[in-house]
């Protein structure tokens, strides 16, 4: 493997492309699974990705400190105690069997915001710390955002010991693994000074078509969706002989379930005719594989829920909607709906300020400014939550995100990094 030290060397200084194409490669390589790529949040793995962009970073001459979160800040060397700085960057995890682009592209960008800062001598208008955080996407343990939540003192105790899916151990006991502090975390303490944060800038990738079908290759984000999550709702029912049960004797949490859906999806539509805004998946759905089989009525089903809006309202109308289909149900299709915990996380809207500093930096670099809300949530819905002036870039991705067909494209990322190095040093 070519080291960074090595290109430094042979070629003076590497340009912000190689660089790029290195990380990403490097780090795909150690985080490959069966299919795509895999970092656990708080995970070895999401460790060992920290690890290696301190090295790198640290042989571009930049400082890498860690918070006590074990989230990693770099930044030049002169910002590396400054009490007053622009935030950048975004998240190191993935979700499983995920593509390679989705939160590291945010990172990567910051980092080589900081690379050009010091090879071109070019001053940034205030300090930039650069923060790759951990343990963001939600696949892992239920709760998003858990690192950035840890960072600003958000987490809740439920989301604290919400479980693994694979192993069943609750999130507060992940992290001390990978020793972490846990005691500021279950006292809400903030880990960072958020007075100190004058603004948070991060870039992702877009996960939706609209950039790709556009032909630009970045865009402004001015909004993000809230959601409200259940990991697992159970609905229980009767077992019984699919042949020899009648229908008016039957107790069948999936009958009970496709009603659900149907009535859900009937709803949904009618928001969606009222020029608001919903989205809505249930991406697990599963009778017990231990027991189910073609022939018998099936006596439970395990579902999630996952319901997004821009608009709080529009969340909480969906909310009592579901309690009061749920009720519903279980006295005509005489069944028990377990719902088990919910996470929710408002919608945010992105800082006003923020959006024309970046519409001018994208004229500046001959971009036309265009803007759109994010239908997928990010880190930087937390930074806003905790009335930190926040801004996103999104970059041009193709085949959407959270699979391994990620395939964003190193010329839209440096577009991106352009914008903000820009918009960091205007
Ligand atoms: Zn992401």
């Amino acid at each position: 493997m070519t080291t960074m030290k090595n290109l430094i060397e042979t070629n003076n200084s590497p340009s912000l492309s190689s660089i790029a194409t290195k990380i990403f490669k490097d780090v795909a390589a150690f985080s490959q699974d069966t299919d795509g790529i895999s970092r656990p949040a708080f995970s070895k793995i999401e460790t060992q990705t920290l690890e290696y962009l301190q090295s790198l970073c640290q042989e571009f001459g930049l400082t890498v400190k860690y918070d006590a979160g074990k989230n990693a800040t770099i930044s030049l060397p002169q910002h590396a105690d400054a009490t007053n700085f622009s935030l950048i960057g975004s998240h190191v995890d993935s979700v499983p069997m995920g593509g390679n682009f989705d939160g590291l592209a945010g990172v990567v960008a910051g980092i080589l915001c900081l690379i050009q800062a010091k090879q071109k001598n070019i001053p940034f208008t205030h300090p930039v710390k650069v923060i790759a955080l951990r343990g963001e996407e939600s696949a892992w343990f239920g709760p998003c955002y858990i690192g950035s939540k840890c960072l600003l003192g958000v987490i809740s105790d439920e989301e604290l010991a919400s479980k693994h899916k694979d192993d069943g151990q609750t999130l507060d006991t992940h992290m001390s693994n990978i020793g972490i502090d846990m005691t500021p975390i279950r006292n809400h303490q903030p880990l960072i000074n958020t007075s100190s944060i004058i603004e948070f800038i991060e870039l992702h990738i877009e996960q939706g078509p609209l950039l790709e079908e556009q032909n630009l290759p970045a865009a402004i984000v001015s909004a993000i969706r809230g959601n409200f999550r259940y990991k697992n709702i159970r609905c229980q029912g009767e077992a019984g002989h699919s042949g020899a049960v009648p229908k008016e004797y039957r107790k069948d949490p999936v009958m009970a379930l496709a009603d659900l859906l149907s009535n859900l999806d009937k709803k949904w539509q009618q928001i969606l005719d009222n020029d608001d805004d919903l989205v809505l998946t249930s991406g697990v759905l599963t009778t017990n594989p231990e027991k189910h089989a073609l022939s018998r009525i099936p006596d439970e089903v395990n579902f999630s829920l996952d319901i997004r809006s821009q608009n709080p309202k529009i969340l909480s109308e969906m909310h009592q909607f579901l309690k009061t289909q749920i009720k519903k149900l279980e006295i005509t299709r005489k069944v028990k709906f377990t719902l088990n915990q919910v996470n929710s996380n408002p919608p945010v809207k992105m800082n006003k300020k923020i959006v024309t500093g970046l519409s001018k930096a994208m004229k500046a670099n001959q971009l036309k400014p265009i803007t759109f809300a994010s239908g997928g949530g990010h880190d930087s819905a937390v930074f806003a939550g905790k009335n930190i002036p926040t801004g996103m870039i999104f970059i041009r991705n193709q085949n959407g995100s959270h699979n391994p067909q990620e395939a964003m494209k190193i010329n839209d990322l440096l577009v991106g990094t352009s914008i903000i190095f820009t918009y960091l040093t205007a």
